[in-house]
């Protein structure tokens, strides 16, 4: 198979050419110990100091609230196990979503093993956190709230502002897993009442392996990863200058070019989603129809095997992914797609294409075309599409 369509940027980034230019120096002449004396290696220190300001200025953030990590999983964890281990003697009840990131989740589920309570919120048949519920989930001993910016399966973008609003005036601090969000949609930090934040850099077209923390400057926590003075004490571990350099260079482009990729990519959706929902009868776009991220699309295919219909994409040249990549191989439906309330069965038809700027309109219309086709021939195959259509006309087999 020649064509190659990649559309799962939910799950990963091609690096740009400009990325690995700007990274491939830091990984041969420049190798230096940025925590080195002597003048060749010290210099990196500057280096990665100008990728902190960078970062900083991107979410409007002074950057000594930027901490580098290993990617978004672990800024995650950071956020989570290190507010829940400092702020212990004030509370130990932590409020979240049923539709999270298993970064955040199963860091979640490891606290309540060490005697934390978590409130899991439901939210909307849209994926939206309902404010309402939020706000009678807060106890005396509540000390975290961490709710995604951005979902990465259904794309449903959260009301952050709204929840931070709400966690500044109970003086709990508010944790938004923006690994999705970061560069597809505006963030200031300040304006949007947040004080801690994960991204991460293959998301962005960055490399992987890399990823931040923003904490809000007067924050306590706890380090995840123990050893030297690196990150002001909070991140052990010689620094990735190769890898702070290409997410740099990655937020930079991203930013640099956000509104018209945005606008770009937007439309590029709003044709996908319109093109399947008009051609493939008996489907459902899952997620806010206008309230989601620029580049996501995740539609249920009633009678269809998730798992089938991306065995059947990729002898196209497709790619895309049923549920998030963490999930698939498990027989468990998503359980975002659980929160919004589908049924298994229909869960289980789940795909997801996620655009990115290099996505063209001939690309839609190539996998619309080929989706269809393979809809049709499977629903052919199935007995409860049969025993289905037998129902509406009346017919007798
Ligand atoms: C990808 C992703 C993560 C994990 O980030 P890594 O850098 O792969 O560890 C966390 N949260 C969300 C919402 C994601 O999409």
């Amino acid at each position: 198979m020649d064509r190659l369509i990649y559309l799962d940027n939910a799950a990963t980034t091609k690096v740009k050419p400009e990325v690995v230019d700007a990274m491939l120096p830091y990984f041969t002449e420049e190798f230096g110990n940025p925590s080195s004396v002597y003048s060749f290696a010290a210099k990196n220190k500057t280096v990665i100091e100008k990728a902190r300001e960078m970062i900083a200025a991107s979410i409007n953030a002074k950057p000594k609230e930027i901490y580098f990590t290993g990617g978004g999983s672990e800024s995650d964890n950071m956020a989570i196990k290190g507010i829940a281990r400092a702020y212990k003697d004030k509370g130990r009840h932590i409020i979240t979503s049923k539709i999270e990131h298993h970064a955040v989740l199963h860091s979640l589920r490891a606290l309540e093993k060490d005697g934390y309570e978590v409130t899991y919120l439901d939210v909307d048949e849209y994926g939206v956190v309902k404010l309402d519920e939020l706000k009678k989930a807060i106890r005396d001993d509540t000390i975290l709230i961490t709710i995604m910016f951005a979902n990465n399966e259904i794309g449903t973008i959260e009301p952050v502002k709204e929840i931070g609003q709400i966690a500044k005036e109970h003086g709990i601090l508010f944790h938004t897993d923006a690994v999705q969000a970061y560069t597809q949609v505006p963030i200031d930090v300040k304006e949007l009442n947040i004080d801690l934040m994960s991204a991460s850099g293959h998301k962005i077209n960055g490399p992987k392996g890399i990823g931040y923390i923003y904490i809000k400057s007067g924050i306590n926590i706890e380090p995840l990863i123990d050893g030297g003075a690196q990150e002001r004490n909070r991140r052990a571990g010689t620094e990735n200058v190769p890898a702070i350099v290409g997410l740099k260079k990655a937020a930079e482009l991203a930013i640099a070019n956000m509104e018209e990729r945005v606008a770009y990519e937007s439309e590029l959706r709003d044709y996908l989603i319109k093109s399947i929902m008009e051609r493939i009868p008996y489907t459902r776009l899952n997620g806010d129809r206008h309230n989601r991220l620029p580049n996501n699309t995740n539609f249920c295919f009633q009678f269809i095997e998730g798992e089938t219909l991306l065995i059947m994409l990729d002898m196209e040249g497709i790619c895309g992914s049923s549920g998030s990549a963490c999930t698939s191989g498990s027989l468990d439906p998503s359980h975002v797609l659980k929160a919004i309330g589908l049924p298994d069965e229909i869960a289980h038809g789940s795909l997801r294409l996620t655009l990115s700027e290099e996505t063209t309109k001939e690309d839609i219309d190539y996998v619309v075309d080929k989706l269809d086709k393979i809809v049709a021939r499977l629903r052919q195959m199935s007995t409860m599409y049969a025993d289905f259509i037998d129902s509406k006309t009346g017919d007798v087999r």
